[in-house]
């Protein structure tokens, strides 16, 4: 029976020590402060924005939604993001995704502050972890690695299998391995033989997006898996792994909910506690 990897105790962990700092920051007179910028009126993402707002409010975080409409042109929305970037009260910005259509993601992302650059997606982030330089990391594969760390899973030459090879999750995870000495491969819809990459692997992260892919068989015993899939099925929420017959064959797991989604927050307060340090005077 795996050891499970809870990201509800790890994020609550953090959170005592996240107030902890926040308090000593407000001593310094400095408060720390996010804006979210969320574009239209996609439910889903109305709900994170709620809970970024929420967990900005238990550490003591200054939080600004911004609600902007679903039509705003390029132009507009790079004028608001220009504000904010000078905005003295605002240590981190973050864009909630999916943008419109009509919208150019990279050119809006590029348009923050790499300072302010919480989510880790600006280019010059990306690349300086490409590069094994000091950069913002990405919240949900920063959460994971601390959840592997703080797990006790032992990474220097072990095998790693990323499935997924999004922007956001995949690729950067599997950077963060391999900055970890680990010998990473990265799976995708294309991978040939994906059970026996899955079957290798010491460290197995999904980051798929369909519900219970990952199944008992394609997992190595005592391998950490994990599962960083939110999927709606039934009304409930569950992730890219079975978990109910995997928990029997690794070593580790991560539940969902409870798991990663949880660090991904975490990080996120973790990430505007560093800009508010870096950008203080
Ligand atoms: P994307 O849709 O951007 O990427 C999914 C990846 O899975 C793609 O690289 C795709 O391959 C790969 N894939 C799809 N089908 C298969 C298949 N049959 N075999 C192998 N690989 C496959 O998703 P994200 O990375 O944004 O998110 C992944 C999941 O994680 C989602 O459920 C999302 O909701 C969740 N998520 C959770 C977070 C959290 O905080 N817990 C944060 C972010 C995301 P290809 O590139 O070839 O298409």
């Amino acid at each position: 029976m795996a050891k499970i990897l809870s990201g509800k105790i790890m994020s609550e962990e953090l959170t005592q020590e996240q107030i902890k700092r926040v308090g000593e920051l407000k001593q310094k007179g400095i408060t720390p402060g996010l804006a979210v910028v969320l574009v239209g009126e996609d439910p889903a993402s109305q709900i994170y924005v709620r809970n970024k707002g929420i967990a900005c409010e238990s550490i003591g975080i200054y939080s600004r939604t911004l609600q902007l409409d679903k039509a705003i042109s390029q132009a507009d929305l790079i004028r608001v993001i220009d504000k904010l970037n000078a905005d003295t009260k605002i240590h981190g910005i973050l864009i909630q995704s999916p943008l419109p259509g009509h919208l150019n993601e990279h050119q809006i992302l590029s348009r923050i502050l790499p300072e302010k650059d919480v989510d880790g997606f600006h280019i010059t982030n990306a690349g300086k972890l490409f590069t094994s330089q000091d950069s913002v990391i990405a919240c949900t594969p920063k959460g994971i690695m601390y959840m592997l760390k703080n797990g006790g899973v032992e990474l220097s030459g072990k095998e790693a299998v990323v499935i997924g090879r999004s922007n956001i999750v995949g690729k950067p995870v599997a950077m963060l391995l391999l900055n970890e000495d680990c010998t990473v491969t990265i799976c995708h819809s294309r991978t040939k033989n994906l059970k026996e990459h899955c079957k290798r692997a010491d460290i197995l992260v999904a980051a798929i997006g369909k519900p219970h892919f990952v199944t008992a068989d394609m997992v190595k015993l005592g391998a950490a898996v994990i599962d960083v899939g939110i999927n709606r099925v039934d009304g409930k929420v569950v992730g890219d792994v079975d978990y109910e017959h995997v928990k029997d064959i690794a070593g580790f797991i991560t539940p969902v909910p409870g798991g990663v989604g949880k660090l991904t927050i975490s990080m996120l307060m973790e990430n505007t506690l560093e800009a508010a340090c870096n950008l203080a005077p």
